[in-house]
């Protein structure tokens, strides 16, 4: 059976999320992050640093993920369902800036909630993940301390993004902050600031989204070159927004020509054939590990075509009393909703019941499996029909063959492209 005792371990497995967790947590200065176009944001480690050093594992959501931490300690009593986890409330709205609402990827919730703690609670920076300038195809970590700024990085990008390689601008802020970012980034964030109490402090409120998994940039250069875009005349890329769910839009050439795929057409593509093995295996989709989670209300959808609807799931008395205030003082329109409306409206919760068959596979093919503690995987798998059961280890084995992941993959050292960090653009 392999193993897993280093970090290098969980990437050649090919378990790494690319969250940028190990390159802030390292004192030493021993990771750095590139982009594997076909793979995603992955870390080198700096072998005669890292050899004896064990210290990132404990801080790795590529290793273990549990549920029952919560993002702060704080979640209060909580109801319990087995696909959608733990909420003290759950939502349907949006923002009301209107403006937020039709750029945002669904409500504009997360950047109502961003733009509110900077207005009025007097928080310093949110930091979160926008378009690179120089390489649109690719993401960059950001920090935005004004509405403007949030409103030009908002929307989803359906690409590679690390936000926690830049945790440290939190950690060093005089006030609280917001954190944005996927469930896993969310996970990691939840990791690190019980080894982090300087972090722990300055973490105002993290927010994440629903999240059926990360695309590599291989999928972003796809769809570029399905729309005869030549790659170096591309100027600026959006996944979504501008309208629910919005088009994938590329700008291009001097004159800022624009081409775009529907959210079906782009979408389609990313999702089915280039999201991580990782993603496939990822119990948290739903994000338990932030104050408040949320995601498109798709039970609206076609019918509310252009006005964006998220659903929210609070998961913290601190995300209750935030949520309860920025509603109040006008910047969120909401509506109760319920655990059951989530699943009715989320094709991916039903990811959840087949992870414990995924993670069979793994064990009969002597792969090494994450640790997922909280998340009732057995229950759920006990739910499920025989069919589903046996599609879901035979797909795992088959995935694991065709992609080769039956054994380590090393990463040779001379591929990837640089990621860009600090000072974080703001
Ligand atoms: C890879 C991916 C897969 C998703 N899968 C689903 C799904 O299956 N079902 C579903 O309902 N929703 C999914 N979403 C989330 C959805 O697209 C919306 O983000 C969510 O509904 C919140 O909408 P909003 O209008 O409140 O967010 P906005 O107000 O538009 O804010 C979005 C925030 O996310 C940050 N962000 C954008 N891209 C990334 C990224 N790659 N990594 C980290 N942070 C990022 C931005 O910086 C911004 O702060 C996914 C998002 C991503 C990035």
């Amino acid at each position: 059976m392999g193993t897993i005792h280093r970090i290098q371990d969980v990437v050649d497995w090919g378990l790494c999320v690319g969250c940028g967790a190990c390159f802030y947590f390292c004192t030493q200065g021993a990771v750095r992050l590139t982009d594997i176009q076909s793979l995603g944001i992955r870390p080198r480690f700096k072998n005669d640093i890292c050899l004896n050093c064990n210290e990132c594992l404990a801080i790795c959501p590529g290793y273990s993920v549990d549920a029952l931490s919560g993002a702060n300690g704080n979640k209060g009593s909580c109801d319990q369902d087995p696909l959608v986890g733990s909420s003290l409330e759950v939502w349907e709205g949006f923002a009301r800036d209107e403006e937020l609402r039709h750029q945002a990827s669904s409500g504009g919730v997360v950047s109502a909630l961003a733009t509110y703690c900077l207005e009025k609670e007097g928080m310093s920076l949110v930091l979160h993940t926008g378009m690179h300038p120089a390489k649109p195809w690719a993401n960059q970590t950001v920090v935005s301390r004004h509405r403007q700024d949030i409103l030009s990085h908002c929307g989803s990008r359906y690409a590679p993004a690390s936000p926690c390689d830049g945790l440290a601008s939190i950690e060093q802020s005089e006030k609280p902050c917001v954190f944005i970012g996927k469930p896993c980034d969310a996970a990691a964030v939840s990791l690190l600031r019980r080894k982090r109490p300087a972090l722990d402090e300055k973490l105002g409120l993290v927010l994440t989204f629903f999240c059926a998994g990360t695309p590599c940039t291989q999928g972003t250069l796809d769809l570029v070159k399905r729309l005869a875009i030549p790659l170096e005349e591309v100027r600026h890329i959006r996944y979504r927004g501008n309208g629910w769910p919005g088009a994938f839009t590329v700008r291009y050439g001097s004159d800022g020509r624009e081409k775009t795929l529907t959210y079906e057409e782009s979408w389609g593509v990313l999702e089915r054939y280039r999201k991580s093995f990782r993603c496939h295996l990822c119990p948290d989709g739903l994000g338990e590990l932030a104050d408040i989670s949320c995601g498109d209300a798709w039970h609206r959808y076609p019918g509310e075509k252009d006005r964006g609807r998220s659903l929210v799931i609070v998961r913290t008395r601190r995300g209750r009393e935030t949520i309860r205030k920025a509603a109040k003082a006008g910047y969120l329109e909401l509506a109760s909703s319920s655990a059951a409306q989530v699943v009715a409206a989320q094709g991916l919760v039903k990811r959840r019941s087949e992870i414990f068959g995924r993670l069979l596979a793994m064990k009969a093919l002597r792969v090494p499996i994450p640790r997922f503690t909280g998340f009732e995987l057995d229950r759920s798998w006990r739910d499920t029909v025989l069919e589903v059961k046996l599609r879901s280890i035979l797909g795992t084995v088959k995935r694991l063959l065709v992609r080769g992941l039956w054994h380590k993959n090393p990463i040779p050292d001379v591929s990837g492209d640089p990621r860009q960090r600090g000072p974080f653009p703001e």
